[in-house]
């Protein structure tokens, strides 16, 4: 299976990416851009590069960020999205996704079992329903009548892993590494229009039914095609506690930019959790309506993949609290 602690090791990043010229946000990725993607994590990398097929022959936001969130979730090495993503503590592989529109527009499923592809559901009940969330068993039956496929998501390789964690049983996050991930990509089109998706298989063997920050609309994933978009990874329970994207959102709204908003954000979950933040991940990045970004996390290691027009496909890591 494939980690990014492991990635790390291999030394993969080094050659993806000028990451030690690219440290932070330097000049490079704050200036107007657009189209502009960007998207959490190394995988970020591979999905850019799906949504920057759509920006780049002028197709819409919207599809753009659909296409790339789609890739971490096929992709069964992936052991944090959708097929491969590390189940719960009793096995069930449960997937939380939302995406956003220019429009306000959006749709979501949680706990969703079975299906590759949550955030295309999340897609179809933005654009089938009169609803934005349907969970479990109801979103299932949706995707079914929608003509997804039921398939089985628990790999040899999750299950494994699974089984290997079941001998301690212990939940306790670890920042930065495959038990945690989530892929939040946020897009700029060749209109400025904005808009953004998120999907994760949630915090691994979480307790059945528990739901994070991921597919809630304002939580890991907000869009107001006026100011700009964010979106989050990490522990989802703290980015809840602040509407985390959304804060971002309104911050810039009030003026302050991109990389501002995230830090503000970030600040809060401190704030809100002294002793707690010491230990767990949390990032958002934030694009606004100029094409320019943002990315902060509470600890060192969160890496994220910007593509436009001037610097290509660039793999950064964000600048942190701690
Ligand atoms: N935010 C996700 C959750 O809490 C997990 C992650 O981003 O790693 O489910």
């Amino acid at each position: 299976m494939t980690t990014r602690r492991k990635f790390l090791q291999l030394g993969t990043l080094a050659s993806l990416t000028p990451l030690t010229k690219a440290w932070g946000l330097g000049k490079s990725t704050s200036q107007s851009s657009k189209p502009v993607v960007l998207s959490t994590w190394n995988f970020g990398i591979a999905a850019n590069v799906e949504a920057w097929k759509i920006l780049s022959t002028g197709g819409r936001a919207l599809d753009a960020v659909e296409a790339g969130a789609r890739v971490p979730e096929g992709d069964p090495k992936e052991s944090s999205v959708g097929l491969g993503g590390l189940p719960d503590r009793d096995g069930r592989v449960t997937l939380d996704s939302c995406i956003m529109d220019e429009f306000a527009n959006c749709g979501a499923v949680a706990c969703l079992e079975h299906i590759v592809h949550p955030v295309s559901v999340a897609r179809k009940v933005m654009e089938k329903t009169p609803h934005v969330f349907l969970v479990g068993e109801g979103a299932l039956r949706f995707a079914l009548s929608q003509g997804f496929k039921k398939e089985k998501l628990l790999t040899k390789e999750s299950e494994k892993a699974w089984k290997e964690w079941l001998k301690t049983a212990q939940y306790k996050p670890v920042a930065n590494i495959e038990n945690h991930d989530t892929i939040g990509i946020v897009a700029l089109d060749n209109k400025q229009n904005l808009s953004g998706a998120c999907t994760t298989s949630g915090m691994a063997y979480k307790m059945q039914g528990r739901v994070g920050d991921s597919p809630i609309i304002g939580a890991a994933l907000f869009v107001d095609n006026e100011i700009g978009a964010a979106t989050s990874t990490g522990v989802g329970e703290e980015v809840i506690r602040i509407v985390g994207s959304h804060l971002v959102v309104e911050l810039m709204r009030q003026g302050n930019s991109p990389q501002q908003a995230c830090e503000k954000a970030v600040q809060r979950i401190v704030k809100n959790q002294p002793v707690k933040s010491k230990e767990i991940q949390v990032g958002f990045l934030a694009l606004n309506k100029n094409g320019e970004v943002g990315a902060y996390a509470l600890q060192k290691g969160f890496t994220y993949a910007v593509y436009n027009q001037e610097q290509g496909n660039v793999l950064l890591e964000a600048k942190s609290y701690y």
